[in-house]
C-alpha cells in the first residue's frame, strides 16, 4: 500500500514535478531553514514549518526513514537578506538592552511553543548556528582560495567562480535584484559576505576570531555548513519559504558547489541537495504580518481571540503549499468549524465502537487512540470498502503534497455509511498521520478556547444559549431573536444551525 502512488515533488531548481529518488535507498534527509530568533514568529513563518512537517510526514507515510534538520539562526542574519543593514539579533539586543543570548533563548522557546501547538513533529536535530562557528570557519577556509576574495569589510564569495550562479532564482545577477548591498570592491553585484569583520573600533556582542579577522559569519554560510555536516552532501530535500528562492538559497547552492566541485547545476548533486522546495507566502492585506506592526499576527494572538492553533494548521492544509494563501478571520473561523466537524465525527465513531465492544474486530484500541498508524495496517476485509478512498488519499499527497484534495477524501471517509466504526477510525488515524490534525486524540472541548477579551463568563453564555434553544423548540421566535440580540450586545455571536451543538464566538 505504501508504494501505491510514486511520490512526486516540485523542484524549484528545475521548476518541474519530479519523482522522488532518495540518495540513500529507503531514507529521506531533509533540511529546513529555520527562524531567525530575534522576535516572535508570525503565522506566515509558521506556514513554512507546517509545510515542512507535511513533507516529513508524507515521506514517513511513504515508508522512508526520515532525518529532518531545522536550524535556529542566532547570528549573521542582516535586516536585509541581500547582505545589507544591521544584524537582526544585535539590533534587537541593543533596542532591549539585553544580551543576544537571552534574546535568542526567549524567542527560540516561543518558536518551539508554536511548533508544539501546531502539532509539528520534532526534527531529529535542531541545529543552532552559534554552535557551528568553528565548522563554518573550516568550510570558509576550504573554499577561500578558489572562490573568495578579501575586502576591508570581510571575506566575499565570488559568484562568478561557480557555474550557473542564480539558476534557482532565475536572477539577472549582474544587474542584481535592486536589493544587493553596494560594497566598494565587490567583483559582482551579487557577491556576498562569507565572513563579516567587526569594523575597527567597534565591539559586537557576538564575534569570533578567524583568519580574516575578528567578526561573524555571513548568514548563508551556516545553512551550507549545518546541512552538510548533519545530512551529508548531497542530501535529499532542502526547504524554505519562497523568499529564500531569490537570495539565500542561490547563495547556499553557490557555496555548496564551491565546496564539492564547482561543477554546474545540470548535475543535481552539485547543489548540495537534490530537490529544493519552497512554500508560498501567507499574505495579509492590512500589514499585520509585519513584525514591526503593533498587533502582529502571532499564533498567540489567534489563541487569544478564541481560535485553537490547529484551526490555523487546517487553514494551511486547505491550500496547496505552492499557492499564496490569504489570511482572514472568516477563513480561520471556517477552518475551525471544519476541524470541529471532524472531531465530532470521530467522537461519535468512538462511542459506537465502545457500544459494539468486542464484536468489532479491528483495529486495536491503541490504533483507535491514534497511536502508530500507517496505511500498511489498513488491510484486510474491514477495509475493502475504503480501498478506493485510501488510494485517492495516497495519490493526492503523492502529487506534490496536495493536502486540500486529501482533506476532501478524508471528508468522504467520514461520510461513508454502514461501515465498521473501528475500521473507519483506523482509516482516519492513518490519514491523520499525514495531516497531523490530532483527530484521534484531541478532545472536542479543547477546541473551545475562551477569547481572552471575553468579559462575560462562559456559564452565562451557556445559560442564554440554552434558554434560546428552548424558545426555538417552543417556536417562540420572538424570544429567540431577543436572546440572540442580548448575546450580540455582549459581543457574542450565536452560531445557528450548527449541528455540532451550541456554539458561540466572540463577535468581530
Ligand atoms: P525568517 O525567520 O525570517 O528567516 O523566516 C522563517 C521562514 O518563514 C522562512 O522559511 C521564510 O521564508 C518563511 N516566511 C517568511 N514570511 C512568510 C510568509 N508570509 N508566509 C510564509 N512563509 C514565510
Ligand atoms: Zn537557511
Amino acid at each position: 500500500m505504501t508504494d501505491a502512488a510514486p511520490l512526486k515533488l516540485f523542484n524549484s531548481l528545475t521548476r518541474q514535478l519530479e519523482p522522488f529518488q532518495p540518495v540513500h535507498p529507503g531514507e529521506a534527509r531533509v533540511y529546513t531553514c529555520g527562524p531567525t530568533v530575534y522576535n516572535y514568529p508570525h503565522i506566515g513563518n509558521m506556514r513554512a514549518y507546517v509545510f515542512a512537517d507535511i513533507l516529513g510526514r508524507t515521506l514517513s507515510f511513504k515508508g522512508y526513514r526520515l532525518t529532518h534538520v531545522i536550524n535556529i539562526t542566532d547570528v549573521g542574519h542582516l535586516t536585509d537578506d541581500a547582505d545589507a543593514g544591521e544584524d537582526k539579533m544585535e539590533k534587537m539586543a541593543a533596542q532591549n538592552a539585553q544580551s543576544i543570548w537571552d534574546i535568542a533563548r526567549h524567542y527560540t522557546e516561543a518558536y518551539w511553543a508554536d511548533i508544539k501547538a501546531l502539532n509539528i513533529r520534532q526534527p531529529a536535530h535542531w541545529s543552532i548556528a552559534t554552535d557551528y562557528v568553528p565548522q563554518m570557519i573550516e568550510f570558509a577556509k576550504s573554499i577561500a582560495d578558489k572562490h573568495c576574495y578579501e575586502l576591508e569589510s570581510g571575506l566575499y564569495f565570488d559568484t562568478g567562480s561557480v557555474q550557473d550562479y542564480g539558476r534557482l532564482a532565475r536572477a539577472q545577477t549582474e544587474e542584481g535584484e535592486g536589493r544587493i548591498e553596494a560594497v566598494d570592491g565587490k567583483r559582482h553585484a551579487a557577491d556576498f559576505a562569507i565572513w563579516r569583520k567587526t569594523p575597527p573600533g567597534e565591539k559586537r556582542q557576538m564575534e569570533w576570531d578567524s583568519p580574516w579577522g575578528r567578526g561573524a559569519p555571513g548568514w548563508h554560510l551556516e545553512c551550507s555548513v549545518m546541512s552538510g555536516q548533519l545530512l551529508g552532501f548531497p542530501f535529499d530535500i532542502h526547504t524554505g519559504g519562497i523568499d529564500h528562492r531569490e537570495i539565500h538559497h542561490p547563495n547556499e547552492i553557490a557555496q555548496n558547489q564551491a565546496f564539492c566541485c564547482a561543477g554546474g547545476l545540470s548535475d543535481p548533486a552539485n547543489s548540495g541537495a537534490r530537490v529544493w522546495m519552497h512554500n508560498n507566502f501567507l499574505v495579509e492585506r492590512s500589514g499585520k504580518m509585519s513584525k514591526s506592526s503593533g498587533e502582529f499576527l502571532r499564533l498567540q494572538l489567534l489563541i487569544d481571540k478564541g481560535y485553537h492553533p490547529l484551526a490555523y494548521r487546517m487553514l494551511c492544509l486547505q491550500a496547496h503549499y505552492r499557492s499564496e494563501l490569504e489570511f482572514s478571520w472568516d477563513g480561520l473561523a471556517a477552518a475551525l468549524v471544519r476541524l470541529k466537524r471532524l472531531l465530532m465525527a470521530v467522537q461519535q465513531l468512538k462511542a459506537r465502537h465502545a457500544e459494539l465492544g468486542s464484536t468489532s474486530s479491528a483495529p486495536t484500541d491503541a490504533a483507535v487512540q491514534g497511536e502508530d498508524w500507517t496505511l500498511k495496517q489498513v488491510q484486510g476485509d474491514e477495509y475493502v470498502r475504503f480501498a478506493g478512498l485510501i488510494e485517492r488519499f495516497d495519490a493526492a499527497i503523492a502529487d506534490d503534497l496536495n493536502t486540500s484534495v486529501a482533506l476532501t477524501v478524508l471528508d468522504e471517509v467520514v461520510a461513508l455509511k454502514k461501515v465498521d466504526p473501528a475500521a473507519k477510525l483506523g482509516v482516519i488515524a492513518a490519514m491523520d498521520a499525514v495531516l497531523g490534525l490530532n483527530l484521534l486524540t484531541l478532545d472536542r472541548a479543547a477546541l473551545r478556547i475562551r477569547p481572552k477579551g471575553a468579559v462575560i463568563d462562559e456559564a452565562a453564555i451557556e445559560a442564554t444559549l440554552t434558554a434560546r434553544k428552548d424558545a426555538r423548540a417552543a417556536k417562540d421566535f420572538a424570544r429567540s431573536d431577543a436572546l440572540r440580540d442580548e448575546l450580540a450586545a455582549q459581543g457574542v455571536d450565536a452560531m445557528d444551525g450548527d449541528p455540532l451543538g451550541w456554539e458561540w464566538k466572540l463577535g468581530s
